[in-house]
């Protein structure tokens, strides 16, 4: 993308509504606008990013086996009748009427919906297991939208439901879907820590949320300083091997990680006092597993292989699309602005023409603006009449994660800029060895 047809309306002054970092970043560079409360439009620049958070997420459930599907935003009242949350659910739902006085709802959480799919045309234990997912818009009106997308009304969650025939099969399930969060967010360049958590209107015994440390993070946090140096990495996992992914939810769980909601004093007492901390999270996924509340209620059942018929074992499994974009800034900035984390930055790497109009440096810029797009790549070219600094400034802002920089004097010696933006460090090389090592690096 050249920048000069792109659409990118930064703003140079912070604005006064947003509190939090991630919030003022978002805005400034021309990532989202607001036109309601909790409710955004998301402009180019933000669009990318949160559809490159959204194929992370797409290929984790695809490794983990879980199949998508997409169900619509709208849903019957009746449904959510038929679990008894129509009237459980209280303020947070958007009630709609439509001209035939049929009452609907904005959905704001999908089990009603996937149990009604899945009693439709499911009723054997042949099929299962089974996992649907999908990453759609949910409404819920809360109390006190702010920090933008962090706690929106309108806001993006891939959410995922799993049917197996036991309890045994659906703790699989839900350690499965645990191991490919663990990835989806490690991915996205954060430390997420499975915290034992309260189950709330969804209902349940087994229940994890998922928390980046951050300062401006709503939830108060007990953990053992150990539980950070966690990593996945990338040890293969055998998804259908029941023991090895339940070991690897033992090795993320075992030691202290919970939410204010769970904490417990006594035991945490027993954690070793220097490695003892308290701190902030923001909760970016949640996983439940609830047996079967909402198949008996709806008669979800399946047959077994000696005949019986049984109500389906269920789980649900939520991540906070739009809200992880706050959560990655957070965790991701300095005082210029954001810093992308590779596996999700908009675009691959800025590159900055010192002097437009210059032919050569025109011409060079050209040359690695079409040499990286050759490798599979999307640069933002800054082809813009400006001043180098008002270049800086912007790509700093928009936070890519490298810049080539190509300027007349340079190119004398044949040399172009590769700096990082995690560093600040840069090196001089040729144009070709600037395009293969930005190759190289994704
Ligand atoms: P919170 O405690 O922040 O209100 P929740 O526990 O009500 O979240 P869940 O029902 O567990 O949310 O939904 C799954 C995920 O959706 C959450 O972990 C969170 O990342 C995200 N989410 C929930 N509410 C919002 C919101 N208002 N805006 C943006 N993301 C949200
Ligand atoms: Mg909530
Ligand atoms: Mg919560
Ligand atoms: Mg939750």
């Amino acid at each position: 993308m050249r920048l000069s047809r792109y659409f990118l309306p930064v703003l140079k002054e912070n604005p006064a509504e947003a509190q939090i970092v991630s919030h003022r970043f978002m805005l400034r560079a021309g990532m989202i606008k607001q036109q309601a409360a909790g409710i955004y439009s998301w402009l180019p620049l933000g669009l990318k990013v949160l559809r490159r958070v959204e194929r992370i997420v797409h290929e984790e459930q695809g490794r983990a086996g879980h199949i998508p599907l997409l169900m619509p935003t709208l849903q019957t009242a009746d449904l959510w009748r038929e679990s008894g949350r129509y009237d459980d659910y209280g303020e947070e739902m958007l009630r709609i009427t439509d001209r035939q006085k049929r009452e609907l709802l904005y959905g704001p959480t999908n089990e009603e919906m996937i149990t009604d799919i899945f009693r439709s045309s499911v009723s054997s234990y042949k099929d299962l297991p089974l996992t649907l997912y999908h990453i759609q818009w949910k409404f819920r009106d809360e109390m006190r939208p702010r920090f933008g997308v962090m706690r929106g009304r309108e806001f993006l969650m891939k959410d995922g439901y799993n049917f197996d025939l036991d309890r045994d099969a659906a703790l699989h399930a839900y350690n499965r879907h645990m191991v490919s969060y663990l990835r989806t967010y490690e991915r996205m360049g954060l430390t997420a820590i499975p915290m034992r958590a309260a189950s709330g209107p969804i209902g349940g015994d087994n229940t994890h949320e998922f928390l980046v440390l951050a300062s401006t993070g709503e939830s108060e946090v007990f953990y053992d300083s150990a539980v950070t140096d966690l990593k996945l990495g990338d040890r293969q996992v055998d998804y259908d091997d029941r023991e090895e992914v339940a070991a690897i939810c033992r090795e993320f769980t075992s030691l202290y990680a919970r939410t204010d909601e769970t904490h417990d004093a006594t035991a945490f007492e027993q954690v070793p006092e220097e490695r003892r901390r308290v701190a902030r999270g923001i909760e970016v996924g949640q996983i439940f597993y609830f047996g079967t509340k909402y198949s008996e209620a709806m008669g979800a059942t399946v047959a077994t292989a000696d005949g019986r018929k049984v109500p389906v074992e269920m789980g649900s499994h939520g991540i906070g699309v739009s809200r992880l974009l706050g959560a990655i800034i957070e965790a991701s900035h300095d005082d210029k602005g954001i810093i992308w984390p590779e596996g999700v930055t908009p675009f691959h790497a800025a590159i900055v023409n010192l002097k437009q109009g210059d032919s050569e440096a025109d011409a060079a810029c050209e040359a690695i603006y079409k040499g990286l797009q050759a490798r599979g790549l999307d640069p933002l070219y800054d082809d813009r009449d400006a001043r180098a600094g008002e270049k800086f400034a912007t790509t700093d802002l928009i936070g890519l994660p490298w810049r080539i920089t190509v300027g007349p004097r340079g190119l004398k010696t044949g040399v172009v800029e590769l700096t990082s933006r995690r560093t600040g460090e840069s090196e001089e090389m040729s144009p070709d060895a600037a395009i293969d090592r930005v190759a190289q690096i994704y």
